[in-house]
């Protein structure tokens, strides 16, 4: 069965043409399909904004939830039932503003899940203005003169906060997208991809064309080692964040939920859980 097909229900995306999020989503369906995940074992949970409505277009359980609280959701969902692939959606305002605190905390705490940021630099739904991610000097209406806070850069702070799985990628790249996607679902533990994902609406300067001749491709060099966390620092400051491929993975951490069985002790001898039961969930 058509990939596609499979994975949609009847709702009709009202992105608008040409948007970065089709592609996405086509990727997320593909990967689902090529890693034959039942469609009542998938999760799409999505936050708010022009990229929220992604779960909404899935066959598959999906919540659409508030303002930057889409990773507390996923992780719930995940410590509920390990056996479901969740993978939860969002965009650079949902995931590096309002929800930055969870966007980081979720990747020191490295639980099984992935977590995909459609990064168009701009927030989108409402109309146009500067998200963290938009480049000094990006003009909108409510920022005439242009932006003047520094960009925040997702790559090097996923680093820092400890993510074991770190890809970047392109919307216009669609199967090296689908290949970092099934590997970041395939990975145990918390897997961060930063989607670059023109806004065609409201961002006229990271359009397609931009993005296709300022991506640096880290694929190319087959001396890149991704198990190297210098080494990936190094390349995401060397090319200002842009570049695209697999940049970082650690497969070495043993338990990924061993951090999380300790800080939640506390809630399993408040909920009064079984200390077998509360192991088996927190598998
Ligand atoms: Fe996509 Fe931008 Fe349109 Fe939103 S406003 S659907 S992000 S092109």
């Amino acid at each position: 069965m058509n990939p596609v097909k499979k994975y949609s229900n009847n709702i009709q995306p009202n992105w608008c043409p040409g948007c970065g999020h089709f592609s996405i989503l086509r990727g997320i369906q593909v990967a689902a399909d090529q890693l034959r995940i039942p469609n009542e074992q998938l999760v799409v949970a999505s936050g708010i904004g022009c990229s929220g409505r992604l779960s909404g277009y899935m066959h598959s359980y999906s919540f659409h939830g508030i303002h930057g609280r889409i990773l507390p959701f996923a992780q719930g969902v995940k410590l509920a039932n390990k056996d479901l692939a969740v993978i939860a959606v969002g965009g650079d305002g949902d995931g590096f503003a309002i929800g930055t605190n969870h966007t980081l905390h979720a990747m020191r705490r490295n639980l099984n899940i992935t977590y995909i940021v459609l990064n168009n630099q701009v927030y989108g739904l409402t109309k146009g203005h500067t998200s963290p991610l938009s480049e000094i000097g990006f003009v909108t209406k409510s920022t005439p003169a242009g932006a003047a806070d520094l960009p925040l850069k997702p790559g090097i702070i996923s680093l820092a906060a400890g993510v074991t799985y770190l890809a970047q990628s392109f919307s216009g790249d669609q199967d090296q997208m689908i290949d970092l996607i099934i590997k970041g679902i395939q990975h145990q533990g918390f897997s961060f991809i930063n989607v670059f994902s023109p806004c065609i609406t409201f961002n006229k300067t990271n359009t397609y064309q931009w993005y296709r001749e300022n991506l640096k491709d880290i694929e190319e060099d087959k001396d890149y080692d991704v198990n190297n966390l210098q080494q990936a620092m190094s390349k995401l400051i060397e090319t200002d964040g842009l570049c695209k491929g697999l940049i970082y993975q650690n497969t070495h951490v043993e338990n990924p939920s061993q951090h999380t069985i300790k800080e939640t002790s506390l809630a399993q001898q408040e909920l009064n859980i079984p200390e077998e039961e509360f192991q088996y969930l927190m598998k």
